[in-house]
């Protein structure tokens, strides 16, 4: 009852002032990423898979590279 109630600024969709939510005062991550403008530029809209071949080739790459760059230990 004492949670006061805030408009998107987006969308205006009434909702309850919730400090757990992380997009306010937008009611959600879209809202915010429309605000900012990210959707005009298509930047949220990158699929995932483009993020997650890019992470295995760095790792692919990382791995060799350290393979190739550590020294062997001496004991
Ligand atoms: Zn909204």
């Amino acid at each position: 009852m004492s949670k006061p109630i805030v408009k998107c600024p987006t969308c205006e969709k009434q909702q309850e002032w919730d400090s757990s939510n992380q997009f306010r005062p937008f009611c959600s991550e879209r809202c915010k990423q429309i605000d900012l403008g990210a959707w005009a530029n298509e930047e949220y809209q990158i699929p995932e898979s483009k993020s997650a071949s890019d992470y295995s080739s760095a790792e692919t790459e990382e791995h060799v590279d350290r393979d190739g760059a550590i020294p062997p230990t001496t004991h």
